[in-house]
Formats: structure tokens, C-alpha cells, sequence
């Protein structure tokens, strides 16, 4: 299947390393999905990974008298750990990749600097951004299209295990209704919540286009890398994301 894109960045939550922790096996179907797509070298990958399987700082046991810091800077390493491990198992593979961290880590990965993100893109590298922003009250939805649009990446693909946007919540409520579009000023009125509204601003602001597909149905991230209209585009119209 062709690619249509020169460059994506694909935002996965956590829980594709695993539920609670690093599940190895899960990090290993993980690769070789990304794999299946890298042999078509035509699009270059960069890759964010959540950090929810380890910890979310929002969800984290807490009472007032914490502070929130060392929360989510345990949550940001949480995305490290994640990207680590896919690191390694897609080297073990070949594939020539760099993580690169918002925080300073400088044994264990490259400090983030934009320009060169962009070159090791450039040079067919995929690039893991781990560490979100490297700043607490972020998640790394927000860091994501803060990111897609510093790397330039021409759309945002956040893998979920759900296939898009609905108008409620399916698993509650039979008739809701799933959103092929959906753009970025609905989103926000009604208050969807597949992916959060600062990073939806954000996008609005740059014009970052943004698609919502289920990332474990088979087939399906070569179907998005191919411009096929799996899940839901988050955008001003309907139009070709295509410039
Ligand atoms: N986080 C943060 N700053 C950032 C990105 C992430 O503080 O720039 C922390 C925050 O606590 C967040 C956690 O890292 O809850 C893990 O990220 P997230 O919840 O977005 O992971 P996901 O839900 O995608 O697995």
C-alpha cells in the first residue's frame, strides 16, 4: 500500500507497552506493526509514546498537601522507560532509531533540540520524543502536536483502541454516533474527550490536522499512512489534509 505522507507523527498511548508496567510481548507486536510499515520507507516516522501504563500523574493517589512535580515528572520518566523499550526492540530489528527526551537523561537518551529531530527524520531514523514537554501539568497529547508541528509533520495519527470520535460515550449510550470529521471548533464545544482540548487548541492554532483510529485492528495504520479515511479527521473542513 503507498504512502501519503512525507512525514507523520504517531502520538500511542501507554497502554500499547502494556497495562500496568512493560509487557514484553506487547512491546514486540508493537515493533513489528511499525516494522510491517517502515519497509515502505516513503514516510518518515517520529513517535510519541503516553506514559499511562506506568503512571498518569492526573490519576495518581494524591491528596492536596502533594505536590503535583514529582508526579508528573515520575509520569514524564514513565514515557522514557516506554520509549526505551521500543527503542531496543526495534533495533534488535534493524531499524535505525534515536529516543530523544525533553528532559536531560544525556547517558540514556539525546536531549531533545528541534533541528536535530529533523535531521535524523530527515535521514529515515524513526525519532521516539519521550518525556513529553519535559514540563508537569502537560500531557503528552498536547506535547504531541507541540512536537508534530516543531518536526513538521504533516499530521498527527493517535492510535487508540477505540476507532474515533463519537457524539457520547459508545460503551454507555447504543445511539451514539461515530464522527468520520469532526472539526477542531466542534470538538471543543462539545467537549469530546479522545484527545484533550489544549492540544486541540493548539492544533486549531497551527492547523495541524489530527486522525483518531484504532491502532490494534489489523491493517489499519498502513490504511492511515495510505490517506485512506480510517477513524476520525479532527480539522477545519472535510478537505484533503494532503498540501
Ligand atoms: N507528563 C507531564 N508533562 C508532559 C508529558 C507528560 O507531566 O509534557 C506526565 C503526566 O503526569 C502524564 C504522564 O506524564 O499523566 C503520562 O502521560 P499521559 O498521561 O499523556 O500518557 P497516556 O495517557 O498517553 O498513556
Amino acid at each position: 500500500m503507498g504512502q501519503v505522507f512525507s512525514r507523520v507523527l504517531l502520538k500511542l498511548s501507554g497502554k500499547v507497552c502494556g497495562d500496568n508496567g512493560i509487557d514484553v510481548k506487547r512491546i514486540g507486536h508493537l515493533a513489528k506493526l511499525l516494522i510491517r510499515v517502515l519497509e515502505n520507507k516513503s514516510t518518515s516516522l517520529a513517535i510519541v509514546l503516553g506514559g499511562g501504563n506506568i503512571i498518569r500523574g492526573r490519576n495518581f493517589p494524591s491528596e492536596d498537601k502533594y505536590d503535583r512535580v514529582p508526579i508528573d515528572q515520575m509520569g514524564m520518566l514513565g514515557t522514557l522507560i516506554n520509549g526505551l523499550a521500543l527503542q531496543r526492540e526495534l533495533e534488535a530489528n534493524g531499524v535505525e532509531v534515536r529516543v530523544m527526551s525533553s528532559l536531560r537523561v544525556d547517558e540514556v537518551a539525546e536531549f531533545y533540540k528541534v533541528r536535530v529531530a529533523r535531521s535524523h527524520l530527515d535521514k529515515g531514523r524513526v525519532v521516539i520524543l519521550a518525556c513529553g514537554l519535559g514540563i508537569p501539568f502537560c500531557s503528552t497529547d498536547y506535547a504531541t502536536v507541540e512536537r508534530a508541528i516543531e518536526v513538521r509533520a504533516e499530521i498527527v495519527l493517535k492510535g487508540t483502541n477505540i476507532d474515533g470520535v463519537y457524539d457520547g460515550d459508545p460503551s454507555r449510550d447504543s445511539n451514539a454516533k461515530f464522527l468520520s470529521f469532526v472539526s477542531y471548533e466542534r470538538y471543543l464545544q462539545d467537549q469530546y474527550n479522545v484527545m484533550d482540548f489544549a492540544a486541540i487548541k493548539l492544533a486549531k492554532d497551527q492547523g495541524m490536522p489530527i486522525r483518531i483510529f484504532d491502532f490494534f485492528k489489523e491493517g489499519n495504520l498502513e490504511k492511515v499512512l495510505a490517506g485512506e479515511e480510517v477513524g476520525s479527521l479532527i480539522y477545519f473542513s472535510q478537505e484533503s489534509v494532503l498540501r
